[in-house]
């Protein structure tokens, strides 16, 4: 039997414990992720919602933006929702002046994209690669990104359905990182953390 891997969350800013629960019940170990050395114990990571910009800042005062380009450099799998999206993203739009990313993932990602009028909202979305696919993963949105555009290493695994924002693209996934506009932590459906760890499995 393969051992049971341990993925560490992103505990500086953001929906930690969330993200802590939906990987314990998707049967891996998880902890919170606060060091460097801590970093270097897991064998993937999960950067959380939250706010980017303050995300950023914070990795970059606790000193640990240049361990976690290290990790993400030498193959270390990630999942980003939303902010944890935009710090995976190689390119952002509507970012604060100075904002800095992990980066990684071959996309160009717009901040708070889908405007005021729909700030917060919930829609069915089709996610490609997880368990069940026809069945809809109710997709949590709250002051969330898009993908603009997707470098050709990138696939993308959602979109919106339906609605003003129908064909907008929400999830990605290259060979080591993933990373979704919504929150699939705030759902108790398991099947995106289910992927991310058939993922780390696989690396
Ligand atoms: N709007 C936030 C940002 O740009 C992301 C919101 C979220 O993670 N729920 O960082």
């Amino acid at each position: 039997m393969q051992p049971v891997p341990t993925i560490g969350v992103l505990a500086i800013q953001g929906g930690v414990r969330e993200h802590l629960r939906a990987l314990e019940a998707s049967g891996v170990n998880s902890t919170a992720v606060k060091t460097r050395e801590q970093l270097s114990r897991v064998d993937a990571l999960v950067i959380p919602g939250g706010e980017s910009s303050t995300m950023d800042k914070l990795a970059r005062t606790f000193e640990l933006m240049e361990p976690l380009r290290e990790a993400r450099a030498s193959g270390l799998p990630m999942f980003g929702s939303c902010a944890g999206m935009i710090m995976l993203a190689d390119r952002i739009v509507g970012a604060i002046e100075g904002q800095e990313s992990i980066r990684g993932l071959d996309i160009s990602v717009e901040r708070n994209a889908f405007g005021s009028q729909s700030e917060s909202f919930e829609t069915g979305i089709v996610v490609r690669g997880i368990r069940e696919p026809d069945r809809q993963f109710e997709g949590v949105f709250i002051r969330a990104p898009w993908v603009l555009e997707v470098g050709e290493a990138t696939d993308v695994i959602a979109r919106i359905s339906s609605g003003p924002h129908e064909g907008r693209i929400v999830g990605v996934r290259s060979e080591t990182l993933m990373a979704t506009s919504f929150h699939p932590e705030l759902t108790a459906d398991l099947r995106v953390h289910e992927l991310f760890v058939e993922m780390v499995r696989n690396s």
